[in-house]
């Protein structure tokens, strides 16, 4: 992170709904194991039909990381006409724009705002709510397969740390 936090006075942030971070490109929604637990337990769904349904493997990290899958129009498999599972979304998502990266500096943080209308807009976040954010994230970073893990079926012992 930058040396000079710009944000000491708070960010103006307010989610305008436009849905631009949840579909129509190609994204990744990087799952931690946290995250994992939550949507299993919110889903009803064993680890073998949630990872067999929902998820796909991408490079991450110098390791493999398991990410959220994509219709063929790139939206995420939990778009339906809103977030399906918004009360156990993951961290990535509810988090956002409060990243490492985004409010690392001034220009991080106007360059995302072309991507997101709520960025600049709305309430001013408070300080002590950027820092939460950004702890949460850090706290849950994606978890990877174990070295020569079989990518079809991944030991769930170790991906969700019983
Ligand atoms: S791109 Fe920004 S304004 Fe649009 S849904 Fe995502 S967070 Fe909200
Ligand atoms: S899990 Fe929900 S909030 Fe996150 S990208 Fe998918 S639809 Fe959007």
């Amino acid at each position: 992170m930058a040396s000079e936090i710009f944000w000491v006075g708070g960010l103006p942030f307010e989610c305008s709904r436009c849905s631009a971070c949840c579909r129509h490109e190609p994204g990744l929604v990087l799952l931690s194991r946290e995250d994992l637990r939550r949507l299993l337990s919110h889903l009803g769904l064993d680890f073998k039909t949630f990872y067999a349904k929902y998820c796909r493997l991408t490079p991450y990290g110098g390791g493999i990381a398991i990410s959220l899958r994509e219709t063929k129009e790139y939206d995420c498999i939990f778009w339906k006409d809103g977030c399906s599972v918004y009360h156990a979304r993951p961290v990535q998502c509810r988090t956002y724009p409060f990243w490492p990266g985004v409010v690392d500096s001034r220009t991080d943080w106007v360059r995302e705002g072309r991507r997101c209308p709520g960025i600049g807009r709305g309430r001013i976040r408070p300080r002590a709510e950027i820092e939460e954010a950004l702890w949460e994230y850090r706290r849950n970073s994606p978890v990877l397969l174990a070295a020569g893990a079989d990518p079809e079926f991944p030991d769930e012992d170790s991906i969700l740390g019983r």
